[in-house]
């Protein structure tokens, strides 16, 4: 009969299913939502923190000491997030959890002068259908640079990735320019990720031939999801990510059942990012 495919593709399904398909599995059909992390959680925090921040007019973001007012007030309400409280953190490792999401905040303004940026979308959730395959992404910032033309913007709060896995780092960009290309019918000029945790900025440039390669990557990696689900065949790919799967112990190259994975772990609708490298 089958297993039932995901309703749509994001840049961390594509990624998550081209990593390790037995993973994918367990959190996008099996919809088992690994419990949120320390890692996740200032991920969570920083972002929102950045997308109040650049809702703000342009004057107001002359003054950067504004960006730790509203880091202050977002902090105090997300003690009060069900999910922080379930990690019961101590008293020094809130205070860490708070002067680490400064730190990368102080960082991020060493990389972008805030009063320069044009703005023109934030947190977009952007949603199109291209050949009967569901593609959704949401875009932390679009810019317009100063000769017109549109910039995506990621944050990360992770480290940059090493040389050799660069490339793996940029299938959100690709899958963001085909978003932009089939949705608003523009491709940005560039996306640019910014690692805040280590001040680097990693700048791709887009193209149409570049978009066209990536839909057809993206038909490959859809086509192979139909195919597993169909023979319920998701094999487990191990490699360095490993050491960060929440699935390890149900995981047969462990010794795991990946069966008990089902009766033992609560389940969700959401889907949940694996690797806090992504995020
Ligand atoms: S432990 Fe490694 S191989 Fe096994 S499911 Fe997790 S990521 Fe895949």
């Amino acid at each position: 009969m089958g297993l039932e495919l995901p309703n749509s593709l994001s840049p961390s399904k594509v990624t998550a299913f081209t990593d390790c398909p037995l993973a994918f599995k367990f959190s996008v059909i099996d919809h088992i939502a690994p419990p949120a992390t320390y890692v996740t959680l200032k991920g969570i925090l920083v972002h929102e923190v950045l997308q109040i921040y650049y809702g703000q007019s342009e004057e107001s973001r002359t003054d950067t000491s504004n960006l730790f007012e509203i880091f202050k007030s977002v902090f105090d309400r997300f003690k009060s997030n069900p999910e922080l409280i379930s990690l019961r953190l101590t008293t020094e490792e809130m205070l860490k959890l708070e002067n680490e999401s400064k730190v990368l905040l102080s960082n991020y303004l060493t990389m972008e002068n805030p009063a320069n940026i044009n703005a023109v979308g934030i947190e977009l959730q952007l949603e199109t259908v291209i050949e009967n395959i569901k593609l959704r992404g949401i875009i932390d910032r679009l810019d317009i640079d100063s000769e017109g033309n549109f910039i995506v913007v990621d944050y990360k709060t992770g480290k940059s990735p090493a040389v050799e896995l660069e490339s793996s780092r940029l299938t959100g960009v690709n899958f963001y320019g085909l978003l932009c290309y089939s949705l608003l019918n523009f491709i940005p000029k560039q996306v640019k990720l910014l690692y805040l945790a280590d001040s680097v900025t990693i700048t791709s440039e887009i193209d149409e031939e570049r978009i066209k390669s990536y839909l057809k990557r993206t038909k490959a990696v859809w086509s192979a999801i139909e195919r597993a689900c169909i023979r319920d065949d998701f094999r487990p790919n191990p490699s360095f990510k490993c050491q960060w799967c929440f699935f390890s112990k149900y995981c047969p190259t462990n010794g795991g059942n990946p069966d008990l994975a089902l009766t033992e772990l609560s389940h969700s609708s959401s889907f949940s990012i694996v690797d806090p490298e992504e995020i």
